[in-house]
């Protein structure tokens, strides 16, 4: 479901990921550990298009985000591109909900503005995901009003209301409690039972040992193991 081939990725002439390739397939759990400013973050921010890169191939669910071409790195634009973005969801560090937003409308906001979707429709599939997140009840709140835990699973919706093929946390666990870890640990091997392919950033070795296939490591912007 993604491949990255060659991935260099620098700010400021500085190498911040330096030749990283890896495969995620269907129904595989990756977690990727690594220093502070190892380049984590970094490394998912180029796989949902949010950074652009300086040297490899990214390529999502059969169409390239990135390809490298001669002497420069081709994009993917349009519907193509439209496309990708559907193919992948991101769960934030820092949750990234919309503050002056209901969890309700923070979910359906880009389904029914980028993607066109039906709202009816948009409403159907975020209540479902909100059901099986345990915090449907919480659906007309905003985010000030929730817990860190909740607004991680309102992130979680979020990301999934597309019904992505891949979904990226990064550090899913760093604001929540044994309980809620649990429960997210079998979100993802929810996903994991549906096919999706997951990728982790995590400083939680229990967690992430417990959950992934593979533990890739990271080491200033290269892959160690
Ligand atoms: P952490 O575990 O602390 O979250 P990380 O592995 O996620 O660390 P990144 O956020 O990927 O680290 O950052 C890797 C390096 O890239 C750091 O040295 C950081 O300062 C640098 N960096 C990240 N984003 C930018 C940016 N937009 N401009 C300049 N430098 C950046
Ligand atoms: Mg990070």
């Amino acid at each position: 479901l993604l491949k990255v081939e060659g991935l260099v990725k620098s700010f400021r002439g500085q190498r911040v990921l330096d030749n990283v390739s890896f495969e995620l397939k269907e129904g595989e759990v990756v977690s990727i550990f690594g220093k502070s400013g190892a380049g984590k973050s970094t490394l998912l921010r180029c796989i949902n298009g949010l950074e652009t890169i300086d040297e490899g191939n990214i390529k999502i669910n059969g169409e390239y985000l990135y390809r490298q071409n001669e002497n420069f790195i081709e994009g993917a634009k349009g519907e193509t591109l439209k496309k990708i973005r559907q193919s992948i969801g991101y769960v934030f560090q820092s949750f990234n909900l919309f503050p002056n937003l209901t969890v309700l409308d923070n979910i359906i906001l880009s389904p029914v503005k980028a993607y066109k979707l039906d709202k009816e429709k948009a409403v159907e599939r975020a209540v479902k995901l909100l059901e099986k997140l345990n915090i449907l009840d919480k659906k007309d709140c905003y985010p000030y009003e929730l817990s860190g835990g909740q607004r991680q699973r309102v992130a979680i919706a979020r990301a999934c209301v597309l019904s992505p093929k891949i979904i990226c946390f990064d550090e899913p666990t760093s604001a929540v409690d044994d309980e809620v870890k649990k429960s997210i640990a079998d979100i993802i091997l929810g996903f994991k039972k549906e096919n999706m392919a997951v990728l982790i950033v995590s400083h939680d070795k229990e967690f992430s040992y417990s959950i992934s296939d593979r533990i890739i490591k990271i080491e200033e912007g290269k892959i160690i193991s």
